[in-house]
């Protein structure tokens, strides 16, 4: 089955047009600057062929459009026609505690979906967005919705609850939901396949270190405590966004500044993080290269995300009973033996002991741990429009 797997943010939309069956990946690219001008790099991996183009966009409608051209295109296209294109898998990054698992995007469900905009206002619309310029512009193909906050709707009420008073959870719907759900159900799905054990015997903790970054502790299979929290604002440290911090900042900074709601908000999300502490990137590259010149502040924050990040390891395996395997991933994770290292070296305590030589590899499936670990640690890239594309098939092979 061909399935079209489209995440599309305010201004930009991804695609990838997959076979989840075999893996194979015949097209992806990314539409730029839509309703500025448009911008279209479409790749076909099969030939390493990259081209551009600049085509028009003044909205998500025609962006599609263009994706269609470009996929059905006599010389770079990959199929000869939009009748090939079973079903498209959308990203979407919350589905409230509405949606605990993908769902076919029917009319009820896209009215559900409106429903939850308040939870997630700068993401929830641009995916609403082009999942209707989608149904526009392919009519007739059944599409599916995949939640990032899905996978974790398992988490038992005294993980997701916050200690408020509880009318705001049952009015206001304020509680934990947790992010990057598709990442942490693929890596933690693939963790289990490479330990040669059934999922539902193991307890995993997932490090989708990226840009963004959450840790999970998968119980048999179930998410049951992420670090992200209402929003994607919570938790570790990121790139550019604070993490978890004592509510009374906002209070101090806002008066002592005058700043008002949003310019405290746009703090916290976009110059905080390990920017904010080093002043010098949200890259990790960038701040492990100012680091190694002699940069204080820049190993300031790569020490407190590691630190932050290594004490989520601990606290899940408390919250589990113990963990048999720890799993990196994404842009950090995939890539950065020296923040694996500072993660999970040193806990030999609890049974996890590192192979510095394995770990010294980026971007593949391996395991990083000594060969006499009692826990496994693990590096597993993502691929989360795998997990929609996978997802997809599913719900619409059984239409
Ligand atoms: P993601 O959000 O998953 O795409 O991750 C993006 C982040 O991965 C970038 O901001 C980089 O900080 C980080 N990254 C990518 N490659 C490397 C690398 N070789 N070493 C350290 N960090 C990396």
């Amino acid at each position: 089955m061909k399935v079209l797997v489209i995440n599309a943010g305010s201004s930009s939309l991804k695609y990838q047009l997959m076979d989840p069956d075999t893996n194979e990946v015949y097209a992806k690219g990314l539409c730029e600057r839509i309703g500025i001008d448009g911008r279209l790099t479409h790749k076909v991996p099969a030939t390493n062929g990259k081209y551009e183009f600049e085509i028009p966009m003044p909205t998500h409608a025609e962006a599609i459009q263009a994706v269609l051209d470009a996929l059905t295109n006599a010389e770079h296209g990959v199929i000869k026609s939009m009748d090939e294109i079973q079903a498209v898998g959308h990203r979407v990054v919350h589905g409230g505690e509405k949606f605990a698992s993908s769902a076919l995007l029917t009319q009820e469900v896209m009215d559900a979906l409106e429903e939850c905009i308040p939870l997630a206002p700068l993401h929830n619309p641009a995916n609403i967005t082009g999942i209707q310029a989608c149904k526009k512009v392919m009519p007739g193909v059944p599409m599916v919705g995949v939640f990032d906050t899905a996978f974790h709707q398992t988490m038992p009420p005294k993980s997701y609850i916050y200690a408020l008073p509880y009318e705001y959870y049952e009015e206001d719907k304020v509680r934990r939901y947790g992010f990057h759900g598709t990442s942490h159900k693929y890596v933690s799905g693939r963790a289990a396949a490479m330990l040669g054990k059934p999922i539902e015997e193991l307890k995993i903790i997932t490090c989708h270190l990226g840009n963004g970054s959450s840790v999970t502790a998968v119980d048999h299979g179930k998410s049951v405590d992420t670090s992200m929290g209402f929003t994607p604002l919570a938790g570790v440290p990121m790139g550019t966004r604070s993490g978890d911090l004592d509510a009374g900042i906002l209070e101090y900074l806002m008066n002592k500044h005058g700043y008002d709601m949003a310019a405290m908000m746009n703090i916290l999300n976009k110059k905080s993080g390990v920017l904010g502490i080093s002043g010098v990137s949200s890259d990790f590259r960038d701040l492990e290269n100012a680091a190694a010149d002699g940069n204080e502040r820049a190993a300031l924050a790569l020490e407190a995300f590691q630190y932050s990040v290594k004490k989520l390891v601990g606290a899940y395996a408390a919250a589990m009973g113990g963990v048999d395997a720890i799993v990196f991933t994404a842009g950090v994770g995939e890539n950065d033996p020296a923040t694996r290292m500072a993660v999970a070296g040193g806990l030999e305590f609890m049974g996890v002991k590192m192979d510095a030589a394995a770990n010294n590899v980026r971007g593949k499936e391996t395991v990083i741990s000594a060969p006499d670990s009692k826990v496994k640690v693990l590096l597993i890239p993502t691929d989360e429009e795998l997990m929609i594309a996978r997802d997809t098939a599913e719900i619409v092979s059984k239409l």
